[in-house]
């Protein structure tokens, strides 16, 4: 890989070049940094499109999903004419369009343990639970970043743990495995769209951050109520008996 940025990525990476604490040398960063977007859906679609537009180099999607009529009030990365694709396929077209120096790999199925390996990060943006734990454990045995979000109604989570650099507190730990899955989500009490547009530019900013070195709240949470119009971050803890991090696991 060239480690010169051309006329046009200096061009189109100008506004990250003029920081100080970006600059050309975090532009590489980025450029040379793997991402896993898991979900392309509400929450997928803006990470997507910020990480595709910042220069994250190897971006792979996974989603086993066709595009509906129903989903067009929030997933902006597909349009009417999209309905019944693959939504990596439209995914993978327009991000290329957006930035044709990033590689794109699309993957129309269920995640994998094996998708998760090899990955810097591991971006969370699925609707269901057994997912989101499969992510996690993989994530902390592999010490592989994970930056976790979820959106209902008016009120969207945050999550992130930097497991390259903590063995200790995992998403289990908020969120134990045996939980059951959440009576409520998106598809049966709705959601505003967005609301999943701040949690996933939040999520696209956090990944951003770990991958310059800016990441330093191992189990950080955050909490965004749209209706009241209020943020609260908050620091998760460590079980000793977690099940993935703890002395048992
Ligand atoms: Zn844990």
């Amino acid at each position: 890989m060239s480690t010169e940025l051309s006329h046009d990525q200096f061009m189109r990476y100008s506004r990250h070049l003029l920081m100080d604490d970006i600059g050309e040398a975090g532009q590489q960063k980025l450029s040379q940094a793997r991402v896993l977007i898991v979900g392309l859906g509400g929450l997928g679609c803006p990470v997507a499109l910020y990480l595709a537009a910042a220069g994250v180099g190897q971006l792979s999607l996974c989603d086993p999903d066709h595009v509906e009529l129903s989903n067009l009030q929030r997933q902006i990365l597909y349009t009417d004419t999209d309905c019944g694709e693959h939504k990596v396929k439209c995914a993978e077209r327009e991000l290329s369009a957006l930035n044709p120096h990033i590689s794109i790999s699309s993957y129309s199925s269920e995640i994998s343990e094996e998708l998760i390996d090899n990955q810097d990060i591991v971006v969370d943006c699925t609707d269901n639970l057994a997912a989101r734990q499969l992510i996690n454990s993989r994530c902390h045995n592999n010490k592989i970043g994970f930056v976790s979000a979820s959106a209902l109604g008016w009120e969207g989570q945050l999550m992130a743990f930097d497991f390259p650099a903590h063995s200790t507190l995992c998403l289990n730990c908020i969120i134990d495995k045996n939980s059951p899955e959440p009576m409520q989500n998106c598809s049966n009490s709705g959601v505003v769209g967005p609301v999943l547009g701040a949690m996933g530019s939040l999520q696209a900013t956090t990944v951003i951050r770990m991958l310059l070195g800016y990441f330093q709240q191992h189990g950080e949470m955050q909490r965004y109520d749209g209706k009241a119009g209020r943020w609260l971050a908050l620091a998760a803890k460590a079980k000793s008996d977690c099940l993935v991090c703890g002395e048992a696991g």
